[in-house]
């Protein structure tokens, strides 16, 4: 059993439709795969219909911005109730914020001399419902200023760069709470990956499980082989779900292909017994 519990689709910054992406998934072997598109559910509904068509599970999920002692931290949503209120209402605020900041970083690209205007991103994306700082890189590529999305973050929109815009995120002890009113399960995306380490020693992991984390995502790319042994550890001590995960963006990252990192069945099975969100888990083959 395959199972890839956090990709994404070009709902956010995936490069692939909802319904593509599925379909990937089923041709690459995956028997469950969770869509965990930035800030939004707005993917679920073509994805489960596609899911019944390839013969996968899907697990719906989210992946949520957050902000924990100043650094940000995504945090993976499972199987929460879409329908949820207070939940959607705080995605709508993260939503909003993605989208003040655009015109902002255009005029900074602009003042470097870069033509960067919401006609040129919208001809270079193709549109999205959630803007990220990929679509910006995506421009970036298309007006041949650089090569790839790696290239412009490093050079324009990484933290701190010429280009870079802050913008509003959820308190991540909150969101954890938001998620589970909602029936979901909330588990930390790459917790030791670029940007949230500091932040997330053992004692500040002990009190977020105290808030109602879930899980950790363990086996993720931006983990060195120590870095995945250290956090399984702590998984381990705290009694908490371990999970691993392609992080799939369709072309738009390289390396991270569907199921290239995995979850264990035991620990997908952790995550459905705690699921008390969406009214049917998981679609296709498994359903
Ligand atoms: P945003 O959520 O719009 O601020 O953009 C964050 C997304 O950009 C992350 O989910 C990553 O997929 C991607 N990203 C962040 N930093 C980098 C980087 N240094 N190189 C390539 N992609 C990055
Ligand atoms: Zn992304
Ligand atoms: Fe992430
Ligand atoms: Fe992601």
């Amino acid at each position: 059993m395959t199972i890839d519990l956090h990709t994404h689709s070009r709902v956010s910054d995936g490069t692939a439709a909802p319904r593509d992406l599925v379909h990937a998934a089923a041709t690459a072997g995956l028997d469950v795969v969770a869509l965990t598109d930035h800030d939004t559910t707005l993917g679920w509904d073509e994805a489960a219909a596609a899911a019944v068509e390839a013969g996968i599970a899907l697990v719906r999920g989210i992946e949520i911005s957050t902000r924990f002692r100043g650094a940000g931290v995504h945090l993976l949503a499972y199987l929460p109730d879409a329908t949820d209120v207070p939940l959607q209402e705080e995605l709508a605020r993260i939503v909003a914020g993605r989208e003040d900041r655009v015109p902002t970083m255009l005029a900074r690209l602009r003042e470097l001399g870069i033509p960067a205007t919401a006609e040129a991103l919208a001809e270079a994306t193709g549109g999205s419902e959630v803007t990220g700082r990929p679509h910006i890189a995506d421009l970036l590529v298309h007006l041949g200023v650089v090569r790839d999305r790696d290239q412009a973050f490093a050079q324009y929109l990484a933290e701190g760069g010429p280009a870079f815009v802050d913008r509003y995120a959820a308190e991540l002890v909150t969101m954890i709470g938001l998620v589970r009113g909602a029936g979901g399960v909330p588990v930390i995306a790459h917790p030791w990956g670029r940007g949230s380490a500091h932040v997330l020693d053992e004692p500040a992991i002990v009190g977020l499980k105290e808030a109602g984390l879930a899980g950790l995502e363990v086996d993720h790319l931006d983990h060195a082989p120590h870095t995945r042994a250290q956090l399984r550890a702590i998984a381990g001590r705290l009694d908490l779900v371990a999970t691993g995960s392609s992080d799939h963006h369709g072309t738009g990252k390289t390396g991270h292909d569907l199921g290239c990192e995995t979850t264990a069945p035991d620990q997908l099975a952790r995550i459905l017994d705690q699921a008390a969100g969406s009214p049917t888990t998981i679609v296709g083959k498994a359903g």
